[in-house]
């Protein structure tokens, strides 16, 4: 059954939670715009000591779901950033990697064209032609929002980094503006070295640099970043997809054909709907789309749908592609995008560097087929002095199109080609077919998933930050802090970090009033704080806190490894032991 519901589209704008975590970001090392002490440069960004411990925790969750939990389907590659032309040139990216930009005849400046018309007109024109935004412009008297000075006519950009290869005059080369190439160059060796047999996904985790125009949204668009996505190979008729575990996983839809009406309603389906219903192009994008939810809800982030892309809206190369879209912060953000790619980037890699990569699928059982062939009678032709005509017409054209020649007793001459040529139908035993394996291409961008978990896990208590993490997501599992300052408590404060370093990741923090220290662990997302303080010499026994909630339970402190591995697996932290009073 499906079920409608309407996303409110009049969200209220909370961007100031964006700003927010933006600054908590600065301050406690999370990322920060890069060369900041030479003026930054827009779209480039640093991920400080806590980003990147944050970040890496977010890759490890995606290689579980995107690789790990794939039985050895997926398997994992790194290629280069550097790529020679040619390999652009049979993507397509050459030609198509463009987006339109305008620039102003007074003072210079250059803007996307379609953003600055739909900053203006508060309309999306996405998709438009630089035809059409050219017209836009000149029916609205666009213009430049800096000087008020004319523009001029819209233009194509084309967003790759050019270098060169080698010194001099070395070969023409780009930095690459998607990982995907790189598997594509690889599948044969892969294929080939792996199991030699479909489906087979080849993950790549990796930077990425595209020229963006003008970069404003933080890291969700930036000119250097990095992307995990699958490339998942796959015979196109096979659609025995395993659907088990995931089929009853429930995603909100937004259609093309929804949108095409004007309207903005999702659908709700679950996984085995999407297959049956025909809404996804082949079973695996269904499935590749469960995922990519599954992974999203491990961030925290509850809230999303997937929007199905117009033709025009899609990519060269897709011949479907929906958008993963969160609402974080009151704000809807593309956290992930599920391309169909087809055979599109394998056979134009073949045709380009005239390598055949194409597979051989064996059938259970030879075939047999019929097949049809031109045969000329070879005695009765060299007479004629029509022949070498004949010939030339029947050895240009296909079995199916000589048999028409004959059907409609098409003549050379005055000679009738039936006269001298026949068909003939033999049966022939064939043992499999050769094809280019279709791709589904599921893809992150890492920076962009920090951002977002950043801002979605952003609280404000009592006039405090707390970044909410998910536990798996957070840079510390555990903070132990000495409330005093004291030998006899800084040492036990030490033996317990040292203990428990063998089973968590630890912060150790003896600097600043307890209060300042709770804070600033809040600020980074650490899930549990455990206190040394007098009682502690006494009768061995630690306080826990707990990071949302701030309350705080004292334990014997021989068991603490276990409360802590109690309070991982979800047990409440109040069962375990008696409540002691804040300290803070
Ligand atoms: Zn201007």
């Amino acid at each position: 059954m499906k079920e409608l519901y309407k996303l409110s589209v009049g969200l209220t704008l909370v961007s100031d939670v964006y700003n927010k975590a933006v600054e908590l970001a600065k301050r406690r090392g999370i990322f920060w715009p890069s060369y900041e002490i030479y003026g930054g440069i827009a779209g480039l960004y640093d991920i400080g000591p806590v980003g990147t411990i944050i970040k890496n925790k977010i890759v490890k969750l995606w290689r579980k779901h995107f690789i790990g939990s794939t039985a050895g389907m997926v398997v994992e590659v790194e290629t280069p950033m550097i790529t020679p032309e040619k390999v652009f040139e049979a993507s397509g990216h050459l030609k198509n990697f463009t987006d339109p930009v305008v620039q102003c005849n007074k003072c210079h400046k250059v803007y996307r064209a379609d953003h600055l018309v739909e900053e203006i007109l508060h309309k999306s024109f996405e998709s438009f032609t630089a035809d059409q935004l050219n017209s836009v412009i000149k029916e609205n008297g666009i213009k430049c929002p800096s000087c008020s000075g004319d523009l001029g006519d819209v233009r194509y950009f084309n967003l790759l980094f050019e270098t060169t290869i080698g010194p001099y005059t070395g070969e023409r080369g780009f930095l690459r503006p998607e990982t995907a190439q790189g598997m594509f160059t690889a599948f044969k060796r892969v294929y080939e070295s792996y199991r030699q047999r479909l489906p087979v996904g080849i993950a790549q985790i990796g930077r990425v640099a595209r020229n963006e125009i003008s970069p404003r949204q933080g890291l969700v668009r930036m000119r250097e970043f990095s992307i995990m996505e699958v490339e998942f190979f796959m015979d196109p008729k096979d659609e025995s997809v395993p659907l088990e575990g995931i089929e009853n996983v429930k995603v909100n839809v937004l259609k093309a054909q929804t949108k095409e009406q004007g309207r903005q309603d999702l659908d709700s389906f679950t996984i085995r709907e999407l297959v049956d219903e025909k809404i996804v192009i082949h079973p695996w994008m269904a499935y590749w789309m469960a995922r990519a939810s599954q992974f999203v809800s491990d961030l925290g982030i509850n809230e999303f749908y997937f929007e199905e892309k117009l033709p025009q809206e899609r990519a060269h190369y897709s011949k479907q592609t929906f958008d993963q879209i969160a609402i974080v912060g009151g704000e809807k953000v593309e956290i992930s995008g599920h391309a169909y790619r087809g055979d599109y980037d394998l056979s134009g890699h073949s045709r380009v560097s005239g390598q055949d990569l194409s597979v051989f699928k064996k059938y259970d059982k030879p075939m047999v087929v019929k097949k049809k062939s031109v045969i000329v009678n070879r005695q009765k032709i060299s007479s004629l002095p029509e022949a070498k005509d004949i010939m030339k017409r029947i050895s240009n054209a296909t079995v199916e199109e000589v048999e028409e020649m004959l059907k409609k007793n098409v003549t050379v001459g005055s000679v009738p080609i039936s006269s001298v040529v026949s068909i003939i139908e033999r049966e022939e035993k064939v043992s499999g077919e050769k094809f280019f394996p279709h791709v589904v291409e599921p893809s992150f961008g890492v920076e962009r998933s920090l951002y977002l978990v950043v801002v979605n896990s952003y609280r404000e208590r009592k006039d405090r930050v707390i970044l909410s993490l998910p536990k798996d997501l957070a840079p510390y599992d555990v903070a132990v802090f000495p409330l005093l300052e004291k030998g006899e408590i800084v040492n036990k404060a030490k033996d317990i970090y040292l203990n428990l370093s063998k089973r968590f990741d630890v912060l150790y923090d003896e600097g600043g009033s307890i209060g300042k220290r709770y804070a600033r662990a809040d600020e980074i997302g650490v899930p549990f704080d455990i206190t040394v303080d007098p009682q502690s010499i006494d009768d061995s026994t630690v306080t826990i806190r707990d990071r949302d909630s701030w309350d705080q339970v004292r334990v014997k402190m021989d068991s603490l490894v276990d409360s802590l591995e109690k309070l991982f697996n979800g047990i409440e932290l109040s069962t375990l032991g008696e409540k002691a009073s804040s300290n803070e």
